[in-house]
């Protein structure tokens, strides 16, 4: 175990928003020291960190000069420059590596990489050129949707085709990229499964969480989700050979559709903590935080196990409209947690906080997670 990054070590951060933040508050309470690198100042992550590198991605001189203060790279968003990653990995380990990146990054990379290993991916094909485009429309049909290859989150660089003669104008206003042309997917809902895998292999995948988005967003996650037993195993059993796959060292997110079939459909993949995981900061003994710490260590992965039901409610800029939001009426709710990510500017849409809410059932978290949200 010669390999191990033990605490008081110093872990690297790409990026500054709330998933490095978390990362940062769960490696400092295990005792490593924690440095992030950003084009941001006085970001979510350098509040917490114990230095904050602030520079473009692609200033290769300074990534290496923050490279070399620390024992290893983890990244909290898949858009990292493919050079900021392998200038930092010329120096320390980039965990995950380089490659997760570079398939992750595009959504036709990521969905050729799964559907050729036998995963089971939304019906896809990539768009280069308005041949592909109409033909894409033809064996898919419409409704579809039409997806930027690389750059989206959150329904950004997304629009939904209603009819053929539609197709090329939603292209167009999407710039005319390469795009990802999608089957509509009528789900029955939509899940997703958190897992780590560490440097020697070792698998733990969190209880599957079950999703709810307003407006492409995500609003509202549960644990445990409510779907068959058989569901669940699916979702693992998908997830850990994805981590095979891709030969995964850190934590990575499965993002699914649950058609009324009962299959699943793997949307996309995020090689990080995500969103859905946020309710593990409170409801299950290891956070994905503090798994992601482990996994880039070289530690043995902690228990998953959970304390109770819970349900997540994110927190947007839209709430900061009519002012401050009243934070005492939302902490008067007992049994829900305030999260706050310390941006300064409020937006609409923007993630600014989430509420976590547990109690003795899963019906329970949510109603009582949306009337704490609601007092705000
Ligand atoms: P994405 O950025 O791909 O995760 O998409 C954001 C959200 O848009 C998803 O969580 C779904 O709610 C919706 N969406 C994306 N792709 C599809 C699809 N092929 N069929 C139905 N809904 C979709």
């Amino acid at each position: 175990m010669s390999n191990v990054i033990l605490p008081g070590s110093t872990l690297g951060m790409l990026g500054s928003g709330q998933l490095g933040r978390m990362f940062a508050i769960a490696a400092r309470r295990m005792g490593y020291r924690v440095h992030v690198f950003s084009p941001d100042k006085d970001s979510p992550t350098g509040q917490i960190a114990d230095q904050e590198f602030v520079a473009d991605y692609e200033e290769l001189d300074a990534v290496r000069e923050f490279a070399n203060t620390v024992s290893v790279v983890s990244f909290e968003f898949e858009n990292v420059p493919a050079i900021t990653s392998q200038a930092a990995g010329e120096i320390v380990p980039v965990r995950p590596g380089g490659h997760v990146l570079h398939i992750t990054q595009n959504r036709n990379r990521e969905k050729s990489t799964l559907n050729e290993a036998g995963i089971p991916v939304t019906p896809f094909a990539p768009v280069h050129t308005v041949a592909d485009l109409y033909q894409a429309v033809e064996s898919l049909k419409t409704p579809g949707v039409l997806k930027t290859a690389g750059g989206g989150y959150d329904g950004k660089g997304q629009r939904i085709v209603e009819s053929p003669s539609d197709a090329l104008a939603m292209w167009d206003e999407l710039g005319r990229q390469e795009a990802n042309y999608e089957a509509f997917i009528e789900f029955q809902g939509e899940c997703s499964l958190v897992a780590a895998r560490g440097v020697g292999g070792e698998f733990k995948a969190y209880p599957l969480f079950e999703n709810e988005h307003t407006n492409h967003i995500l609003d509202v996650t549960m644990c445990p989700a409510r779907v068959p037993q058989q569901v669940r195993d699916d979702a693992e059993q998908i997830a850990r050979a994805i981590f095979e796959i891709l030969d995964v060292v850190g934590v990575l997110c499965v993002e699914f559709f649950w058609t009324k079939d009962n299959q699943l459909l793997v949307n996309e993949l995020a090689p990080r903590p995500h969103n859905s995981g946020h309710l593990t900061v409170d409801a299950h003994l290891t956070c994905q935080f503090e798994q992601q710490v482990r996994a880039i260590c070289g530690l043995p992965l902690g228990s998953v196990r959970q304390h109770q039901p819970a349900a997540m409610v994110n927190l947007l800029g839209d709430l900061w409209e009519g002012g401050e939001p009243d934070w005492k009426s939302l902490c008067e709710h007992q049994t829900s947690k305030l999260h706050l990510y310390g941006k300064h500017e409020a937006r609409v849409g923007r993630k600014m906080g989430h509420v976590t809410t547990l109690e003795n059932d899963i019906e329970t978290a949510r109603t009582n997670a949306l009337i704490a949200r609601e007092s705000l």
